[in-house]
């Protein structure tokens, strides 16, 4: 398959979408990137990446770190994380509380905002410095040592934290947080300013597509924790949409309103691209038109 081909085909189909999102617009910091930037990359099963349009310029990850904090509590072989969050889609905005009511303070996945905090707050344990343990992670893995936060984006979610910090207490007062609330959103907060280009998210993620192992044949996760991620991605990883966008584009994926998606083919290749005009539930909207192409000119989904 000639990948280069591939993704400025789906580039050029998925452009002309930019403007028909919104750029999130809930903290400052994320308001003022320019909605017509557009990027694709894809990393093959031997660590080569290909890519297209701005799949170099850094973005803020926001959920997308959902994924990767996960990753790494469970390569560090920790199973009782599921314990604690569960692994069914919610059908309710990533930040809603109703449901965790109803179940006693276990979120219903790892990919809502309650099931993220639950995460970080195990990886607080595990590694005494969640944020800084996750950037770590992902310079290794992405291969770029120069990864940072972004001090104006934590700053702003911090401001603008009311609703993460309610979570955080509410899941608290179940006894479902290790760690006091304000160390475990303000590590949360972190994560999700951390900036990445398409070709450093592609290549992190890598391992999902090759059942757990990284490029040079080490392994990260075992293959039935890879397997694992990539179902809750597929069944969670979009929102409240994650059932629209298995029908559209049929890919485990991991969005973030930083206008980023990462999908993964398993046994073939991990994309990610970025738009950061959003639709209603938070995706990006030419991000998921170009991975809808790129199944339909691949006929790689899942299905
Ligand atoms: N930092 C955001 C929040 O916690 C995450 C937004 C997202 O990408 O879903 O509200």
């Amino acid at each position: 398959m000639d990948y280069q081909a591939v993704l400025e085909e789906v580039a050029d189909r998925a452009r002309p979408l930019v403007r028909q999102g919104r750029v999130a617009d809930y903290i400052p910091a994320l308001e003022c990137v320019s909605p017509d930037r557009f990027g694709i990359a894809l990393t093959d099963l031997n660590g080569e990446t290909y890519g297209v349009g701005d799949w170099e310029v850094p973005f803020s990850v926001q959920s997308i770190s959902k994924a990767f904090s996960l990753a790494l509590v469970l390569a560090q072989e920790d199973q009782s994380i599921w314990e604690r969050v569960g692994r069914e889609p919610s059908g309710t905005a990533f930040n809603s509380l109703v449901q965790l009511e109803w179940e006693q303070g276990i979120p219903r996945n790892p990919f809502l905002n309650s099931g993220a905090l639950v995460v970080t707050d195990r990886l607080q344990t595990l590694t005494g410095d969640a944020s800084t343990a996750l950037l770590d992670f992902l310079r290794e893995e992405s291969g770029n040592p120069e990864l940072s936060f972004d001090q104006a984006v934590a700053g702003s979610e911090a401001e603008h934290g009311d609703r993460n910090a309610a979570l955080a207490h509410f899941m608290a007062s179940f006894g479902n947080l290790e760690n006091p609330v304000p160390s475990v959103i303000e590590h949360y907060f972190w994560q999700c300013s951390i900036e990445m280009s398409c070709r450093d998210l592609a290549t992190a993620g890598g391992f999902l597509a090759r059942h757990g192992l990284r490029a040079d044949g080490t392994r990260l996760l075992h293959a039935r924790d890879a397997k694992r991620m990539n179902a809750v991605m597929l069944t969670c990883g979009t929102y409240d949409a994650a059932g629209e966008f298995a029908y559209r584009v049929g890919l485990p994926a991991k969005s973030g309103v930083g206008g980023g998606i990462v999908a993964v083919v398993p046994g073939r290749c991990t994309l990610c691209v970025w738009s950061p005009g959003l639709d209603a539930r938070g995706n990006s909207v030419a991000g998921a038109a170009a991975l809808d192409h790129f199944t339909t000119l691949t006929g790689w989904s899942v299905f």
